[in-house]
């Protein structure tokens, strides 16, 4: 058995059947990636817009792609045609040029907002504190739709120092989903990496974004 076999099967084995993995696939090749998919991974993540376009040009539709990276606008024009999801909308401008790209292509495209549950000026994210009015104002674009958070979290020593950020995360997703906003359908929470998976599915994560546990160190 390969190594990222095992760890596949590992993993799929401990988490509950209304969790989904993405294997966060960054710096990883397109073999890797087909491992790991051969094996039952059915989402694949990646950060970076070059690297993921050739692996998505070999692998195509055999998994779904979530776009997990900072998104620049100018590689937007890429990333909408070939990603199911793009998980890391931070800002009105990236939220209006996404939609106006998805127009053009014909297409709805799904998203998640990208919370700071931290609060770290050094990361992306919209604070807690303005998550519903930021989304209140994108669930009114057309081509795009909200379907639930995403969060980092700090990168700390401890996993059990990402706790208290999941929990923020999940009381943000519960208090959106309560509003019943047009347009809005809180169904995913994308939280939780190698080292915090199993903390963020008992606060609340249906998606945990797994690399380094799959594929091994980067
Ligand atoms: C790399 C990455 C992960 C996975 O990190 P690991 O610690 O290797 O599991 C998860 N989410 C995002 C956004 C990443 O960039």
């Amino acid at each position: 058995m390969n190594q990222i076999e095992n760890n596949v099967k590992k993993i799929l084995a401990q988490i509950p059947d209304d969790v989904e993995i993405i294997a966060a696939a960054k710096s990883k090749t397109a073999n890797d990636v087909l491992s790991a998919i051969e094996f039952g991974i059915k989402i694949v993540g990646e950060n970076y817009v070059q690297e993921s376009l050739k692996k998505i040009e070999k692998i195509g539709n055999k998994t779904k792609w979530h776009f997990i990276g900072h998104l620049q606008s100018n590689k937007v024009k890429y990333v909408v045609p070939v990603f199911d999801m793009i998980e890391t909308v931070d800002s009105i401008k990236l939220a209006k040029i996404i939609d106006k790209i998805s127009k053009r292509n014909e297409k709805i495209m799904p998203i998640l907002i990208e919370i700071n549950s931290g609060r770290e000026s050094q990361k992306f994210g919209i604070f807690p504190e303005n998550a519903e009015e930021f989304i209140r104002e994108i669930s009114l674009f057309q081509n795009i739709k909200i379907f639930g958070l995403m969060t980092m979290g700090p990168f700390a020593g401890d996993p059990e120092k990402a706790r208290s950020y999941f929990i923020e995360t999940k009381k943000i997703f519960d208090k959106i989903s309560a509003k019943n906003i047009p347009n809005v359908e809180m169904k995913f929470l994308s939280m939780g990496m190698s080292n915090t998976y199993k903390i963020a599915i008992e606060e609340g994560a249906n998606l945990v974004r797994i690399g380094t546990k799959i594929f091994g160190a980067r």
